[in-house]
Parts: structure tokens; sequence; C-alpha cells
């Protein structure tokens, strides 16, 4: 992976200067497509539209963060740059929280919720159950469900949702659509699964 210049934005809470990298090129190696949709790639930067400022601790939208200026990479080792904190990464409970207390459009929401589901699959992912199947974690999919389009990629994942709530004839019937030839095969991985009767948040492909 190659780096590129470190975006410098202000936090709309407190003011103060946060950082955000920037990869110049990166690649698939290693990388993981898991059945919720996540992708994870070790060898690329994740890119997240929100995090958690590191002064004050507020929850933020990268972009409405107004940028400041654009370290190149070679002087971000300068001692004047050397204290710029980089954002975090928004956890389970920050989520939870923004949910709770913000009129989110149904855009934002869902990408807040599905952001929420990958965190409570990272539980299961690490075997930490109780969490993945907690209260909560259900509610967020039944909402996900709720407020899912039609686009194919939604339809993906609320089959995925469907499949692992356990109710596998609610999945089977969305993934009965004719999907585009990118996605057919991710379909039809899960429709094995949900023969199966699996439940399980599970590797479709690792490059
Ligand atoms: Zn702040």
């Amino acid at each position: 992976m190659q780096l590129g210049p470190k975006i410098i934005r202000e936090c709309p809470e407190c003011l103060k200067r946060f950082g955000q990298m920037t990869m110049s090129s990166g690649n698939t190696f290693g990388a993981k497509l898991w059945s919720d949709r996540k992708f994870d790639a070790p060898m690329m930067l994740e890119s997240s539209r929100c995090g958690i400022c590191p002064e004050c601790n507020s929850f933020i939208w990268t972009d409405k963060a107004t940028e400041i200026t654009r370290i190149a990479l070679a002087d971000l080792m300068k001692s004047e740059n050397s204290n710029i904190k980089s954002y975090e990464s928004p956890r389970v409970t920050d989520y939870i929280e923004v949910l709770n207390n913000s009129n989110l459009n149904t855009k934002d929401e869902i990408y807040i919720r599905s952001q929420l589901l990958h965190c409570f699959n990272d539980y299961y992912r690490k075997g930490i159950t109780e969490i993945s199947s907690s209260d909560e974690s259900k509610k967020n999919k039944l909402r996900l469900l709720d407020i899912l389009g039609y686009r194919q990629d939604d339809l993906l994942l609320k089959a995925e949702i469907y499949r692992e709530l356990g109710d596998f004839n609610a999945a089977l019937a969305i993934l009965d659509t004719l999907f585009d030839q990118n996605r057919q095969w991710v379909a039809d991985r899960l429709i094995e699964l949900c023969l199966a009767k699996n439940t399980d948040v599970v590797v479709l492909d690792q490059s």
C-alpha cells in the first residue's frame, strides 16, 4: 500500500484539528469478502464516512468537517505536524448513541446501521457471540430490513440478515431474484447456506 497525503480537518464540535490518512494506491491481496458484505482488505486503507474526534470524542461525519490543508507524506514527520492525531473508528456504543440522538435521513441511517451490523458481527468473527446475538444487534437487523431499499446490494444484504436471523424462507424468496453477473455468485452462495440452514457469518471470497 502506498500512502498519500494526510488531510487535516477541523472538528465541527471542538474546532481542533484532526488528521485523515489517504492512500495513493492499494491492492486486494489477502482481502476477504464476508457474507454481511464487510470487505476486509489489509493492503488498503479502510474508508469511512464517519469517525470519533481524537480531541473531544464527538462523533463526526468526516465530509462535514472542513478541510484545512493537506500534508505531504514527506512532511508528516516534521515536528509541527507530529502532534496531529487521526480520528478513531466508532464503536458499537458510538453508533447506538448517534442513532438515538440524531435525526438521520434514511441514507445516513442505512449507512450507520450497516456499520453497526459489521461491528456486531466483528464480535461474532472473534467468537464473542453473546454480543453479536444481543437484543440491540437483533433490533438493528430488524430496522435494517425495514429501511433497506431495492437495489441489488440492498437485496443481498436483506437476504443475509434474514439468513443470520434464521428466517431462511424469507432469505430464499429474495435470493430468487435474478442478480447481475457480478452478484449472482454471492446470491448462489447465500442460497447454499440457507439450504444448509446455516446462520454463520462466513467468508464468501478470499484473494
Ligand atoms: Zn472535536
